[in-house]
């Protein structure tokens, strides 16, 4: 298998893998008293400090939750009816996951009313988004950091200004997990600096499935969604998953402290996008918004539709996403269409995304496999 669909699910760390085999044998419940459950609940107090400390934020400011949809549910829900006073307002886009957009389409049923910023060109609209702050009742702003289908980063400094320059009492959630500990260096601690909470996922790092973290900020009271046993501050009740929590924190300790994680992504995007200039020539449109991640890239194959480019691929044991494997339904790609790249583009649009476990080869196999895509399409037309 060589894999190229790591915003999906990223190849886990065997690192990480190796903490979550070790926490499987301490199977004790962390909330029990005895020497067993102290020791599982070290495991998961091991990791919250490793996943703050990637995050530059204390560990009191990070909540464990099964996933990042999870924590943007938490976020948004939790927000919104906080900040009521401030106004019925929700902000956000449709460059946005849809556990930030169905989550808002949930808020306006209960009659919140949602604005959407523009994301023509692949890019957020600052000015548009000061101007609602402007004029609107705002009580929530959730803008995501790095887009998982076209790279785009949002800078969330440039947002807090917004709202500081508004006059605002929004406050500001930010879905941060694909741009968590993938934005450039300079913005590490951007989200924990300007964002009054950010949602994180595990499995985007070399963790695993089914965990991820919210981030909020010391001060701000949330209530939960979920009840039941008080765990996590009462945050979030349930038993922790310590396997996960651990394969979590070691993950984030790696990928953080070992800049060659960083340097090795976008070394192969470079390569892939040299090889495919090289190989594919005109036959490759490439989408680059001019603030992006590195760890993925939309790339569209002229006139070889996504899902032919996908399926080709996978049959010879390459995988590639042909859009969001987190959407919902099929065929339906609403952040490339409110990027207004054209149905052309979008119908043919290729996602892929790096981790710093590939290698340089696969990444030229891929090339020459992309290549043959276009062959392969090229002869079944003329055979129709
Ligand atoms: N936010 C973004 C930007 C994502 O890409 C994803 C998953 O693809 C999520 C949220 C959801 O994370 P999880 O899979 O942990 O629920």
């Amino acid at each position: 298998m060589i894999y190229f669909d790591n915003s999906a699910s990223a190849i886990p760390n065997p690192m990480a893998l190796e903490s979550a085999a070790e926490a499987m044998k301490h199977f004790a419940n962390p909330s029990s008293p005895h020497f067993a459950g102290l020791e599982a609940r070290g495991m998961v107090e091991e990791a919250r400090k490793k996943a703050a400390a990637a995050l530059v934020c204390s560990q009191t400011e990070i909540f464990f939750t099964s996933s990042g949809t999870e924590a943007n549910n938490m976020a948004i829900l939790s927000m919104a009816d906080k900040n009521k006073r401030a106004g019925n307002v929700i902000v956000t886009s449709h460059a946005e996951h849809p556990s930030v957009t169905e989550t808002f389409k949930a808020l306006e049923a209960k009659g919140y009313k949602a604005v959407f910023i523009p994301v023509e060109g692949g890019e957020l609209d600052y000015d548009f988004l000061e101007k609602t702050l402007k004029s609107e009742k705002v009580c929530l702003v959730s803008l995501m950091q790095a887009n998982n289908q076209n790279a785009a980063i949002t800078d969330l400094k440039e947002v807090r200004e917004a709202i500081t320059a508004a006059g605002s009492n929004a406050l500001f959630h930010s879905d941060i997990v694909q741009g968590f500990l993938k934005v450039p260096e300079s913005m590490t601690d951007y989200a924990v600096r300007y964002c009054d909470t950010a949602s994180l996922s595990a499995h985007k790092i070399g963790g695993l499935k089914g965990i991820g973290a919210l981030f909020v900020r010391k001060g701000l009271k949330l209530s939960p969604i979920i009840f039941g046993g008080g765990q996590e501050t009462g945050l979030r009740s349930g038993t922790e998953n310590v396997v996960g929590i651990a394969a979590f924190g070691t993950a984030a300790r790696l990928f953080s402290a070992d800049k060659s994680y960083r340097a090795k992504i976008t070394r192969l995007r470079e390569i892939f996008i040299e090889k495919s200039k090289d190989l594919l020539g005109e036959a490759a449109d490439f989408k680059i918004p001019k603030s992006h991640i590195d760890a993925l890239i939309n790339i569209s194959l002229k006139n070889v539709k996504s899902e032919v480019a996908m399926n080709y691929l996978s049959s010879k044991g390459i995988c590639v996403s042909s859009s969001s494997a987190c959407s919902s339904k099929a065929g339906e790609n609403t952040a490339l269409a409110a990027f207004g790249y054209g149905d052309e583009y979008n119908s043919s649009s290729l996602r892929i995304s790096f981790s710093p476990f590939n290698t340089e080869e696969e990444v030229e196999i891929l090339v020459r496999e992309l290549k043959n895509a276009l062959a392969f399409r090229i002869k079944r037309n003329k055979a129709k």
